[in-house]
């Protein structure tokens, strides 16, 4: 068996929290990648992994990805992240929540939970009951869509900027891939701002809805990236830029919310070759962490929101190091978060 330490995604990583409670059955990895911001700070994931080792990978990648998300965004968090070992009926008792919310409490507020995939609303204010190092509890932020939301409509004003010389959204053409909170809210700033939506989602009701709303055009999300656009704007799936993909895009800049883009580092050099321009996803998606995490600070709805306002300064300050040194914004993005924590 290979120790975590030999992995290909550990990072140094400060500490990796194994916890086994053998009365409640729970199995959990809790991984701090950086403390050197602040309290390492992202959510904890509720998955049934195919084997042990997807489980440790998943948080040593994950809580690195958090302290590059907070350090970007300036917040004075580090990176972590906790996975919950799901057996495959992906069985979630209250006592497993409890033993999972005390291992978190033993950390002393190294490490600070939130949601992530598999988690509710609910299942964290349980954890809350065993612990106050709990971020994003109802009545505290709330929902971090629609901040995201604005941080994206931001980021597509900038890439609009630099990629199209246009200094407003007024007849741009942008397409926008998923339509939930993140991109639905988006596609609705960007619609008030004059520009043209394509607009798709899996869900072809909600997609044909939000067309009528907004005097959009409707397509498949097949076809999405590939439309006739200068902004696509991918707000679904992570991995969607691919060799494959990127070769069928025509417009001049990608920018939009959904985690992890790019299957793969390199096809941000593939998208830079093809002078398509790329908004880094951890950083221009930074608006829900920036809400959640305002408790760390004590921060206010206006010092959330000036927050949210520096996401387009530091995407232009990436494109211009990029421009400037020959590397990929997703590089760039990578090298300044690592000086900002200190690596
Ligand atoms: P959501 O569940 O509200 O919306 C996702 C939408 O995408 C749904 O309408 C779904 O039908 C659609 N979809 C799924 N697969 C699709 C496909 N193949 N093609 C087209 N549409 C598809 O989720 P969300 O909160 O809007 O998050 C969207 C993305 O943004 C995710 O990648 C998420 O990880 C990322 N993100 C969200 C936040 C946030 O604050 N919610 C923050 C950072 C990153």
């Amino acid at each position: 068996m290979t120790a975590f330490w030999n992995e290909a995604d550990f990072d140094d990583h400060e500490m990796v929290h194994f916890v086994r409670d053998r009365d409640s059955g729970l199995t959990a990895i809790i991984a701090v990648h950086s403390t050197h911001l602040g309290p390492a700070a992202g959510g904890t994931r509720f998955w049934h992994y195919a084997e042990g080792g997807d489980a440790i990978r998943d948080a040593l990648r994950l809580s690195r990805g958090m302290s590059y998300k907070n350090a970007m965004a300036d917040l004075p968090a580090g990176g972590g992240k906790a996975v919950i070992v799901a057996d495959a009926a992906r069985t979630k008792t209250p006592a497993m929540l409890a033993a999972f919310a005390k291992a978190v409490d033993g950390l002393a507020g190294k490490y600070v939970t939130a949601q992530d995939v598999g988690m509710s609303e609910a299942d964290m204010v349980a954890l809350s009951q065993h612990t106050s190092h709990v971020a994003g509890l109802p009545g505290q932020g709330g929902d971090p869509g629609p901040y995201t939301a604005r941080g994206v409509f931001l980021g597509i004003e900038a890439a609009a900027r630099r990629a199209l010389g246009a200094d407003s959204l007024k007849d741009v053409r942008i397409a926008f891939q998923g339509l939930g909170s993140v991109g639905g809210g988006a596609a609705r700033y960007c619609a008030q701002a004059g520009a043209q939506l394509v607009l798709a989602d899996i869900d072809a009701d909600k997609t044909k809805a939000l067309a009528e709303e907004l005097g959009g055009i409707a397509v498949s999300s097949d076809d999405v990236l590939a439309s006739d656009v200068d902004i696509v704007s991918p707000n679904a799936l992570g991995a969607i830029l691919t060799e494959q993909s990127i070769e069928t895009i025509t417009a001049k800049a990608i920018a939009g919310g959904a985690n992890n883009q790019l299957a793969t580092g390199e096809e941000g050099t593939l998208l830079q070759q093809r002078g398509i321009l790329y908004a880094p996803d951890y950083v221009i998606n930074a608006g829900g962490i920036i809400n959640v995490l305002r408790h760390i600070d004590g921060a206010d709805d206006a010092v959330v929101n000036a927050r949210i306002d520096t996401i387009p300064v530091r995407l232009e300050a990436i494109w211009q190091e990029a421009e400037n040194s020959g590397q990929a914004p997703n590089q760039v993005a990578d090298r300044m978060a690592k000086a900002r924590i200190g690596r």
